[in-house]
């Protein structure tokens, strides 16, 4: 594909950004390089490669870094933590982490959820991981600004 193809395609805010039914984030991957984004780009940020197709990346990574946050946000009750994940398969995504321990070692693995308009990322050692949801309360679907 070449550049020119590449600025036809959608704006990156129009873009599926989630697969709900898989419960995976969906990004680029350039067929050049290899690099991935999310959310995906029409152009490599890497190499400048037109050709990035996408596609959902695994639901696994690992929380690398993490914060516990003390202000308030619209739909978010405090304290809250947000993280940086490295996709097994991916990128590094940022996000919100639920039913992190305190007693939680960094790094750590992490299974993505998502759902209509949000996604999150929960720590593998949560009980009841990593298909049964009881006892998580998903973030609400009033999305950020
Ligand atoms: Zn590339």
């Amino acid at each position: 594909m070449d550049l020119a193809a590449a600025l036809d395609r959608a704006p990156t805010g129009e873009r599926p950004r989630f697969d709900v039914a898989a419960g995976a984030l969906v990004g680029g991957r350039c067929a050049d390089c290899g690099t991935t984004a999310w959310p995906a780009r029409a152009v490599c940020h890497r190499c400048g490669g037109a050709d990035v197709r996408l596609g959902a990346f695994a639901r696994s990574g690992t929380l690398v870094s993490c914060t516990r946050v003390m202000v308030p946000r619209p739909g978010l009750e405090t304290p809250y933590v947000l993280g940086q994940v490295r996709l097994d398969d991916g990128p590094v995504v940022f996000g919100q982490i639920l039913g992190l321990d305190d007693s939680e070692a960094v790094p750590c693995p992490v299974t993505v959820r998502v759902s209509a308009a949000r996604y999150w990322f929960t720590p593998d050692s949560e009980p009841g991981r990593p298909e049964d949801d009881a006892g998580l309360h998903a973030p609400t679907d009033e999305r950020q600004t």
